[in-house]
């Protein structure tokens, strides 16, 4: 059967060696000893078939880089499928693994899909509330445990500790997406055991359902589900309302645009249109509160007009308000 690679019994000995031996490079980072984290994206190795896909990988890109640039994150943007069996979805089963190993300073691997996009540019995470846990997803508890709902967490956006729970827990869910008859049973056992999943291929999502529910007392104990805050948001409740939600002051950390898919001619479940414009305005929404750092801002969320909203003073840039502050000078704690 397929394997993700050779089993390793005594990663987190190792890891604290490696550490050990390297205090140059601390798994805990100032400020205040958060963890260090490494936000892992990616997209496919090919050009995308639709004229403007690309255009939206590269803004989608640019939006991580100024998330990470403010939160001191580092940035590793795959398009490689490492492994020819792991294709699609799969690609970062093999990336995730292979990173850990490689960078054993870092603590936490944030991994975040290519459509998935950072609209609350200010919001830290609240990295002590995970300390007991190796995975944090987005999602219900009772609504994946109980419904077995397919939708019960979202993987467009999740923590994954380093650790060797996290590398069992790769090296379990992969055989499932082995490419082929394998991923297609798969998808047809998963669309049967979990509720509202349409039969189509396994996916890494309905796969760690699945292992999750079948598996909870060998699991359960170190998975967060989080859902005090949009570690991943559902882009069709939010898009229309950016404007709303910045009178309000109150906006979510992501917007994930999912079944939008920008690299397959919109394929899937929703009007291009509506896909495109909502995508827009995530962008704009985000890139207002950089430029707003610099005195600039969108004239509307709707296109791609820019104008002068502050005073050019001729001195150092110095926000009169404490959250611009913080963006252009970080110094962020976790809440
Ligand atoms: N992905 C990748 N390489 C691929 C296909 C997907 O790195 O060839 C990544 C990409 O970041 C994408 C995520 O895997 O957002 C989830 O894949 P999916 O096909 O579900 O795409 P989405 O629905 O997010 O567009
Ligand atoms: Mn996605």
């Amino acid at each position: 059967a397929y394997s993700l690679g050779r089993t390793i019994p005594d990663y987190d000995a190792r890891r604290s060696a490696w550490l050990a031996t390297h205090p140059e490079f601390p798994a805990r980072v100032h400020p205040a000893g958060r963890p260090r984290v490494l936000l892992v994206t990616g997209s496919a190795p090919y050009r995308c078939p639709d004229p403007d896909g690309d255009h939206l990988l590269l803004r989608a890109f640019k939006n991580k880089a100024d998330y990470c640039r403010v939160h001191g994150i580092e940035v590793f943007y795959n398009t490689a499928f490492l492994d020819h069996e792991m294709s699609g979805f799969w690609a970062k089963l093999p990336l995730l693994r292979s990173l850990m190993m490689a960078h054993p300073e870092v603590e936490f691997i944030w991994w975040m899909d290519s459509d998935a996009v950072f609209t609350d540019m200010a919001f830290e995470l609240p990295w002590d509330r995970y300390a007991a846990h190796n995975l944090v997803v987005h999602g219900w508890e009772a609504k994946m445990y109980e419904e077995k709902s397919w939708v019960g967490i979202n993987t467009g956006s999740f923590l994954l500790r380093n650790c060797q729970w996290s590398l069992d827990l790769l090296h379990a869910i992969a055989p499932m997406g082995a490419r082929g008859p394998v991923r297609d049973m798969h998808g047809e056992l998963f669309a049967k055991e979990l509720s509202g999943r349409p039969p189509f291929e396994a996916d890494d999502q309905s796969a760690l359902i699945y292992l999750l529910v079948t598996q909870r007392d060998k699991w359960g104990a170190k998975v967060f589900f989080e859902n005090s805050y949009e570690l991943n948001g559902f882009w069709e409740l939010i898009v229309d309302r950016y404007e709303e939600m910045r009178r309000k002051g109150q906006w979510p950390l992501v917007t994930h645009f999912v079944g939008c898919k920008p690299c397959r001619r919109y394929a899937d479940s929703y009007p291009a249109d509506r896909c495109r414009l909502g995508m827009e305005r995530a962008f704009n929404f985000a890139d207002d509160q950089i430029l707003k750092l610099y005195g600039f801002g969108h004239e509307s969320l709707n296109g791609t007009a820019v104008q002068r909203v502050g005073n050019d003073t001729g001195g150092p840039l110095d926000a009169e308000d404490e959250e611009l502050r913080q963006l252009l000078h970080p110094t962020f704690r976790a809440a």
